[in-house]
């Protein structure tokens, strides 16, 4: 894409900075299939450091640690239980059923936070007319949401009754760095909440590529065998980990600007005369409501001022921050709300 534009489409847009591309140049690799690259050991030993869990899995994708971590939790003819804007069943192409042969129970949370009063009377007691109930599958932030978040105090009873009832916890986090920077809690505290835990490294915090999933040393074994057969088993991968070490060690701190770039934005679109709402900004992403049937012709109208953004549906359409834009890009972007006809 045209580095003109202000490309608000997502926070997967970023490419790699001087410094990270130096990190790549530099890393020690070798064949990790063999166990060999040192460099994705040390990315999945780091991130397991730091959500406090055993092992961790370099993978290609948030999809794959996400369906592996589903294959892994529960058996063909269980019952996946989600929210319904969750990316697990909306945006990974079937994957529950084509890989886990398992059916999905989908709830309704306020823009995509599950409660343990939502979740235990969808909770099947053993009966043979009924699929099995095995995992549950939180997603933090919320994309659909529009990046709301949990805070760890409404993971803990959640956690509590997938233990009493004996059900695993999977956590979707392609944005819990996200989530973590808003809410204030400590990556550590994860650990002791979850059986398995996606993180990934090519959203906010601008790597090219790969998701680690974090679990038990257990999990984690049977993890690197479904990776194998899903053909994700990379060889001198030690490259492309030396981006999301890189990216751990820079790319945090600085989540706190995307997120005050995106109140900006949202303080600007709800000004603007075409919007009829914006939904409240948590994170780093902004969903706001125009006309019935009008969000293409808005997003077309943005993209020939040099704004890309995109629909989530016929009336709502998303914009999302991320390292690539500067306050100078925010300011140009909220002269361009401000201005547009719509
Ligand atoms: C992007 C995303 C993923 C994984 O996406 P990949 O493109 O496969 O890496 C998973 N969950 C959520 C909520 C996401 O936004």
């Amino acid at each position: 894409m045209n580095n003109d534009f202000l490309d608000f489409r997502s926070d997967t847009v970023t490419r790699p900075t001087a410094g990270m591309l130096d990190a790549m140049l530099h890393a020690k690799v070798g064949d990790d299939v063999f166990g060999e690259d040192e460099t994705v050991s040390a990315l999945e030993k780091k991130l397991a450091k730091m959500f406090n869990m055993e092992a961790g899995l370099f993978c290609p994708s948030g999809t794959m640690t996400n369906q592996i971590a589903i294959k892994c939790f529960t058996q063909p003819m269980d019952e996946v239980i989600c929210d319904q804007a969750s990316h697990v069943y909306r945006y990974e192409g079937g994957g529950i059923a084509y890989h886990s042969g398992a059916s999905v129970r989908l709830l309704h949370g306020e823009r995509g936070i599950l409660t343990p009063q939502l979740i235990e009377p969808e909770i099947n007691e053993y009966n043979i007319h009924y699929p099995n109930s095995s995992l549950v599958v939180l997603e933090n932030t919320v994309n659909k949401g529009g990046g709301s978040c949990y805070h760890l105090a409404q993971i803990e009873p959640i956690h509590q009754l997938c233990k009493a009832k004996g059900l695993k916890l999977h956590l979707d986090g392609a944005r819990i760095f996200n989530a973590l920077q808003a809410t204030g809690d400590e990556a550590t505290s994860y650990g002791n909440h979850f059986d398995g835990i996606s993180v990934c490294l090519s959203k906010g915090l601008g790597a090219p590529v790969g998701s680690v999933l974090l679990s038990d040393k257990e999990t984690i074994k049977k993890a690197t065998k479904i990776r194998k057969a899903f053909g994700g088993g990379m060889r001198q991968a030690g490259f492309l980990a030396a981006a999301g070490i890189y990216a751990l060690d820079h790319h945090i701190k600085r989540l706190k600007d995307d997120h005050n770039h995106a109140a900006a934005l949202a303080d600007a679109l709800s000004k603007a005369h075409y919007v009829k709402s914006v939904m409240p900004v948590e994170t780093n992403i902004v969903i706001f409501e125009v006309e019935a049937d009008q969000a293409n012709q808005i997003v077309n109208q943005f993209k020939a001022k040099g704004l890309l953004c995109g629909t989530t549906s016929a009336k709502t359409i998303r914009l999302v921050t991320h390292l690539d834009l500067s306050a100078d890009m925010i300011d140009r972007a909220i002269e361009i709300i401000l201005h547009l006809q719509g």
